[in-house]
């Protein structure tokens, strides 16, 4: 299928956009010895790719290439992204949009709201979706098994130090040493700035006397949504909140 067409309202130009590689997004954390690898700055507007689509492998997208976009978008464009819903309506995921059309064109997805503008994809035109609900229910990954990346733990933490609150230079710390066999869980990884990450160095929370403030576990689902779109229109927050 070729690219799906965005036509902007009042846009002359059309953009088209192609779905990411699947599984393309933040790199897995990978944190060197002592857990001191470091992000040397906040960069929650950073884009990432759109989160891998839950639904089953057969509705996949061509596998095509990276996000083309073939004219700048408007300020005023509206999100790329589109909200994906489980059949049991809880927020599970975030595609994008050509997907989206996918899944609605193959009769695998429900349009629960639409956004502004319209697709135009080969012999059909649509209202362009905001937010879809897949018609089967697709297996969630137990959120223990959820790919901990760097921005993830730090979108879980809400980008602040779990150690002294500072909201800069945020590493990724291994409460438990990995030295002293600690592992590379969400149950043992929080948020970090990097001069307590030097503080606490290679020692246990009791010999360093440094605890985390909240007690570290495995992210809700929507964590995953806002590391994967960095702007979450205004129509999800209804869908998010409830599901917090
Ligand atoms: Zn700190």
């Amino acid at each position: 299928m070729a690219g799906v067409r965005v036509l902007h309202t009042g846009e002359p130009s059309a953009t088209v956009v192609t779905l990411p590689p699947r599984g393309a997004g933040s790199p897995p954390v990978q944190p060197r010895g002592g857990g001191h690898a470091t992000a040397r700055q906040r960069r929650p507007g950073t884009k990432a790719g759109p989160a891998k689509a839950a639904a089953p492998a057969k509705a996949a997208a061509p596998a095509t290439t990276a996000e083309t976009v073939v004219s700048a978008a408007p300020a005023t464009a509206p999100s790329s992204h589109v909200l994906v819903l489980n059949a049991t309506y809880e927020p599970i995921h975030v595609c994008g949009i050509k997907r989206a059309a996918v899944l609605l064109l193959k009769e695998k997805a429900e349009v629960i709201e639409n956004g502004e503008g319209e697709l135009h994809a080969e012999h059909t035109a649509m209202p362009r979706p905001a937010i879809i609900r897949l018609r089967t229910y697709a297996p969630v990954p137990r959120r223990s098994r959820r790919r901990l990346t760097r921005r993830a733990v730090f979108a879980r933490d809400d980008w602040t130090c779990q150690y002294c609150g500072d909201h800069r230079d945020l590493t990724v710390d291994h409460v438990i040493p990995r030295s002293k066999g600690g592992s590379s869980e969400w149950e043992n990884i929080v948020a970090c700035c990097s001069s307590c990450n030097r503080r606490k160095a290679d020692r246990l929370p009791h010999q360093a006397r440094m605890f985390p403030r909240t007690t570290p576990r495995p992210p809700h689902p929507s964590v995953f949504i806002q590391v994967a779109c960095p702007r979450i229109p205004p129509s999800w927050d209804a869908w998010l909140q409830s599901a917090a």
